[in-house]
């Protein structure tokens, strides 16, 4: 038995006439972000994490923002996706800790329900899954709400058997 480690990180622009979507949950906001999904930048990160635990490649490979499938998808459905890559190849997910990057608006009351929502679709405890949220405090684009960012780091028990077939 193996622990891979795996890194995630992602940013979408934040533009009006979009809902923000973070972690699964819809957060009250004038400007949501912009992408081919719901562009929940928090799943993608922990989806891109994910992928990286066991070498696959990252999220647009997968899930190509040229397919129509993936149009206005939720996140949700890609990580479960992911995950049921993940357990193809003999992985179990043990913990995830993520962290979002926006100026506003502010995440704290909404980070329990990002978590719970994030653990029932990765099958993992409520104790397993970290959310937080940092402000970037003014700097840089981030901090001049041209978009939000999101970080995340898993780590996946990898069974013997499952070693060396972990490429596509
Ligand atoms: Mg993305």
């Amino acid at each position: 038995m193996t622990i891979r480690s795996g890194l995630g990180f992602d940013m979408h622009p934040l533009v009006p006439g979009r809902l923000l979507v973070l972690g699964g949950v819809p957060v009250p906001s004038e400007l949501g972000l912009g992408g081919h999904s719901d562009a929940d930048v928090l799943s993608h990160a922990i989806g891109e994490a994910l992928l990286g635990a066991l070498a696959l490649g990252d999220l647009g490979r997968h899930f190509p923002d040229t397919d129509p499938r993936y149009r206005g998808i939720s996140s949700l459905a890609l990580l479960r996706e992911v995950m049921t890559l993940v357990t193809a190849r003999g992985g179990r997910l043990v913990n995830v800790d993520a962290t979002v990057i926006a100026q506003a608006p502010r995440l704290a009351n909404l980070l329990p329900e990002m978590a719970k929502r994030l653990a029932d679709t990765l099958g993992i405890p409520l104790d397993a899954t970290s959310v937080k949220a940092k402000s970037p405090e003014g700097l840089g684009l981030l901090g001049r709400k041209e978009g939000m960012a999101a970080m995340a780091v898993v780590s996946v028990e990898v069974r013997g058997a499952a070693e060396g077939e972990t490429s596509l």
